[in-house]
């Protein structure tokens, strides 16, 4: 077959494919129109999950009647006029194509008013060709009206899934768009039943509650506007505390510049500041808002406008990711609030055949003055807000050592009330922190040991051990080859005290040098690694000046509320809440 040019109208079913996926496209396209047009009220209103009709209608700027035929045109757009406009785009949309792309697979009728114009105007279109146009009366506004969407692409039509499918598509991206624009009050529908409202005050919070519910839009924590608001990078949105976290990434969400977009790395950058703050494999929840100059964001990468490319990725990167950290260190409630179990749990039998020789009292002790530093987010070590961050937010109060529980928890008594400690989860908090401070501050103390030990592994781990030796000097270990297979350890890190040497490498030489879904160092990994080793054990009785030294610890720490795998070191219960418990009130 000879080359020749597609006639228009493939060329624009091609062009529409990449716009017009499903029904929740559809639903986007508008509704970013909407926006555009300065609307404050935007009513979606759906049946069959959008396959039948899609109804959207906004009170925002309309269109001029002279220009509505155009609006329909491919590559007709009224927020683009001269090329350099495409590197500083201030609105959603600006390729024309998304009213020619949905009239090419659907049935549309617009109707539409400025507030220049007395009548208004409906123009009808099947297929992409006009089929009728009149004069009609209407407020001022807009209303696209998309019936029977792909009834001319009988293969995309079979594509679409369950209109419960649909649906929630079509919800997942209009929840978001209400919460980046509280000013605007939303209205959604599916088949006559209200799905969403938001009142449209500007408040985020108020459509937070409205979207999410009270318990989780209400735990969520505001990153304050202060964190950034001299930067070239601006950060906001809402952050999940600790406590709240997914089982996926569905519940992070990224908004530049006011557009809903996935990005990989950002949404890295989002995780990457729980790290060590939630339990392994779980996500937190995020609404995350970057406002930049639009010279700094190239959204010109796809039709669908979902990715962008950054001038700068790095830096946007840090801020994300610094931002998101300081708010979650920060701004945390008090405590974690503990919704005391019907059955009590055994924790004592099962971790009491790990009883492990209890190690001295000195090491829980802090040396007078030394410096303690929270643990940098691994990847960015300079992440300065951490320590001012301890001054409230997550700090432990001061705590009365009340008794030990199964040997493994400790009672304490606070201002708010009673406090259960983890001893171990504590203790590896403590231990970690110390260990990453010393590290980050020029160096851990090595401990000599009285006698230099040898320790014996397996090949393939001694030669996994071999690699990892100039990561263990720089955390305070001396361990030197000393025969096949054979080491000689002649010091350990101060911080953690007398320990068994052999178990110790056998751990950090055992470990999985796999990638984890979060960039950090040999060395962050090698300490968690030890101070799982280091700590004490659950099972291990402890004498009273022991628990007094580890509380102290704790309460110095950054991060006391979580072990460094994530896991809780603290539980509350408070007087208001005992009184309940016991039908006071
Ligand atoms: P784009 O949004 O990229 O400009 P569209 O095809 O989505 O392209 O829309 C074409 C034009 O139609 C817009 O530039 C705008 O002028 C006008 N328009 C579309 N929807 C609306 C609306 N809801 N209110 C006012 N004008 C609109
Ligand atoms: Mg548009």
């Amino acid at each position: 077959m000879p080359i020749q040019l597609l006639p228009e109208e493939i060329a624009s079913r091609i062009a529409a494919g990449e716009v017009v996926e499903r029904p929740a496209s559809v639903v986007k396209e508008l509704v970013e129109n909407s926006l555009d047009a300065g609307a404050d009220r935007v009513e979606v209103e759906t049946r069959a999950g959008g396959k039948e009709r899609i109804r959207v209608r906004d009170n925002g700027a309309g269109i001029p009647t002279a220009e509505l035929e155009l609006a329909f045109r491919r590559h007709a757009t009224s927020k683009l006029t001269q090329v350099e406009d495409l590197y500083q785009i201030a609105t959603l949309g600006f390729r024309g194509e998304a009213l020619a792309s949905i009239a090419s697979v659907s049935r549309v009728t617009c109707t539409t008013r400025t507030s220049a114009e007395e009548v208004g105007s409906r123009l009808r279109l099947e297929g992409g060709a006009i089929t009728a146009r009149t004069s009609v009366g209407y407020p001022r506004g807009t209303e696209l009206l998309i019936e029977d969407l792909f009834y001319n692409v009988p293969a995309r039509r079979k594509f679409l899934h369950a209109e419960r499918t649909e649906r929630r598509h079509i919800d997942s991206f209009l929840t978001r768009y209400a919460i980046a624009y509280p000013e605007v009050a939303f209205h959604v529908t599916h088949d006559g039943r209200e799905a969403l409202r938001t009142p449209g005050q500007g408040d985020p919070r108020e459509v937070l509650l409205a979207v999410y519910g009270t318990e989780l839009g209400g735990s969520l924590l505001a990153i304050p506007p202060e964190l950034t608001a001299e930067q070239e990078i601006r950060v906001g949105g809402f952050v999940g505390p600790t406590t709240v976290h997914r089982a996926n990434r569905g519940y992070l969400t990224l908004m530049i510049n006011g557009r809903w977009v996935e990005d990989l790395r950002l949404t890295y950058a989002i995780i990457q500041a729980y790290h060590t703050l939630l339990p392994v494999k779980r996500y937190p929840v995020a609404f995350v808002t970057v406002e930049l100059s639009a010279e700094e964001v190239d959204v010109n990468v796809h039709p669908a406008k979902t990715e962008v490319r950054f001038r700068d990725g790095d830096t946007v990167f840090r801020a994300v990711q610094r931002a998101v950290r300081a708010t979650v260190i920060e701004e945390a409630p008090a405590a974690a609030t503990w919704t005391p179990a019907p059955t009590p749990a055994s924790a004592g039998g099962e971790t009491r055949a790990r009883l492990a020789a209890l190690q001295p009292a000195q090491q829980f002790r802090l040396e007078e003055g030394s410096t303690l530093h929270g643990p940098a987010a691994p990847a960015d070590t300079s992440a300065v807000p951490e320590r001012e961050a301890r001054r409230n937010g997550q700090k432990l109060p001061p705590l009365r050592v009340v008794g030990q529980v199964a040997s493994t928890f400790i009672v304490a008594e606070g201002p708010q009330g009673l406090y259960l400690i983890d001893q171990h989860a504590a203790h590896e908090r403590v231990l970690y922190e110390q260990m990453l401070g010393a590290w980050n501050t020029g160096g851990v103390p090595s401990q000599p040991l009285l006698e230099p030990q040898p320790v014996t592994l397996p090949p393939d781990e001694a030669a996994r051990l071999e690699e990892q030796l100039p990561a263990l000097a720089e955390l305070g270990f001396q361990v030197e080859p000393f025969g096949p297979a054979t080491f000689l350890v002649r010091a350990l890190p101060a911080p953690l005290g007398a320990l068994q040497p052999q178990a110790l490498l056998a751990d950090v030489a055992a470990a999985e040098l796999g990638t984890s879904p979060i960039r950090e160092g040999l060395e962050e990994r090698t300490v968690r690694i030890i101070c799982k080793r280091a700590a004490v054990k659950a099972g291990q009785i402890l004498s009273r000046e022991e628990m007094e030294a580890l509380l102290r610890a704790l309460e110095e720490v950054a991060n006391p509320r979580t072990c460094p795998h994530g896991r809780p070191t603290v539980l509350e219960l408070s007087v208001e809440q005992l009184a309940a418990q016991f039908a006071r009130r």
